[in-house]
């Protein structure tokens, strides 16, 4: 049995590893033999795509769209290698919200519905016994034109007993940052414990140590995903793994909501320095009303470079429209805080929502420059309806998104901080004047 990995082009972040496709990697049993295509690495022409996989002639390819952002390229893949050979192709990650569109639309058999450590094994078994993929529990697809699947439980497993994920599956010198030259690696090396010469040479990479989240903000594609987290011991080993067999010394907890957890949280800093695990690590989910400043200060001490809050506004009418559940003085206080502390935290906006106008954008503006925050571009971004949310249903009721396919198309391979056409040059279009909260 040959199984291969697919993972297409992620824009703006192609330095992600494919956290999914290393976890997938991690169940599958040694007599399968697999490899990784990363289109995120070496641009490949179609033909030498199709040589490749000519060349290995797999019995399932496993596709991972990160976001809806991959749509079209997902799709495209599918019609070309369907056309070419006769093998089942299923695609995991944040791209199933669109199962409808990609499963009519596309060329694909299924849609992992679930964690896809659960369902991988399933599928894999199904192609031994029945040649076929379509009746796996766990996969969305299409039978006879009708969508199957989509409304049974999702097939999760318990996060502790999942193994960690496969390293040995990607190029490290493409995803394991390098303290000395990455630029990747800015933020370690602007903290100066960094300096120490334990870090030198060390590596850094992305990992996760919980999966969803518990809230329910309107933009998210997480929201009412239920938190669902590794064990202070799982995460302490993944950790010693990484420093001992991976040359790791920065990790980034790339988490929905790291900070959903309060008494983890202080656990597993403790846990850090009972172990003695030396590391430095940023946290890019957290939420300014799950901290404090004590808590933020434990972090640091832990080797804490960095915290992302999810910000989005200063207007506490847009937060209450974004069913944040946070407040203007929580994003200030947590943003204040985190500078006393010495902890990097840029502030992450989402722009382009409705009854947004100049007025409300002076003001956020004003507040930061109150408070004397910094404002990096970078971390400013347009909202990206995404199909299953709130927002999404809004867009497409003010007659904004028309056609999901259209849509998705759209926003495929766009880069939602300064090119995406229906954010940046058609924002007056987003605006809805006179909208009422
Ligand atoms: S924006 Fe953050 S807090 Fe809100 S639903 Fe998404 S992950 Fe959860």
């Amino acid at each position: 049995m040959r199984l291969l990995f697919l993972y297409p082009q992620h824009v703006g972040k192609e330095d992600v590893p494919p956290i999914e496709l290393m976890q997938a990697s991690a169940v599958v049993s040694p007599d399968v033999q697999k490899r990784l295509i990363d289109l995120n690495i070496n641009g490949r022409s179609i033909e030498d795509l199709l040589e490749e996989i000519r060349d290995f002639s797999p019995n399932l390819i496993l596709c991972l769209g990160r976001s809806i952002k991959t749509y079209s390229q997902v799709k495209n893949l599918s019609d070309i290698i369907k056309r070419a050979f006769d093998v089942p192709l299923i695609c995991c990650g944040d791209i199933r919200v669109a199962y409808r569109t990609l499963l009519n639309k596309g060329e694909i058999d299924g849609i992992v519905n679930g964690d896809v450590e659960a369902v991988l094994p399933k599928v894999l078994r199904s192609i031994k016994e029945h040649g076929l993929v379509n009746d796996t529990p766990g996969l969305i697809t299409l039978r006879n034109g009708m969508i199957v699947g989509e409304r049974s439980r999702l097939n999760l497993v318990n996060l502790d007993t999942a193994p960690f994920p496969d390293y040995d599956l990607i190029d490290s010198k493409h995803y394991f940052g390098d303290l000395d030259k990455d630029e990747k690696c800015n933020v370690y090396r602007d903290d100066e414990r960094s300096k120490e010469s334990y870090f030198k040479g060390r590596r850094s990479i992305e990992i996760v140590s919980s999966r969803g989240c518990n809230h329910s903000c309107s933009f998210c594609i997480n929201r009412c995903t239920k938190n669902r987290r590794h064990s202070i011991e799982y995460v302490i080993n993944h950790l010693k793994l990484l420093t001992k067999d991976y040359n790791v010394g920065m990790v980034d907890f790339g988490d929905s909501c790291f900070t959903e957890d309060k008494k983890w949280v202080e656990e597993f800093v403790n846990g850090l320095m009972e172990e003695d695990i030396k590391i430095l690590f940023r946290i890019y989910g957290a939420r300014t009303d799950q901290v404090d400043k004590s808590l933020l200060k434990k972090l640091k001490a832990a080797g804490c470079t960095s915290i992302y809050f999810g910000i989005e506004s200063f207007s506490q009418d847009h937060l209450d429209y974004m069913r944040k559940g946070t407040t203007v003085q929580q994003n200030i206080d947590a943003l204040v805080w985190a500078r006393e502390i010495g902890l990097h935290s840029p502030v992450q906006l989402i722009l382009g929502l409705p009854g947004e106008n100049e007025k409300i954008l002076e003001r956020t503006l004003s507040t930061l420059r109150e408070k004397g925050i910094e404002l990096s571009r970078e971390k400013v971004r347009y909202v990206l309806p995404i199909p299953g949310t709130p927002i999404y249903d809004l867009f497409t009721s003010f007659g904004i998104i028309k056609d999901e396919e259209d849509y998705l198309l759209t926003v495929s391979d766009i880069n939602t901080t300064n090119n995406w056409n229906m954010g940046a040059n058609r924002k007056v279009e987003l605006f809805v004047p006179n909208q009422e909260f």
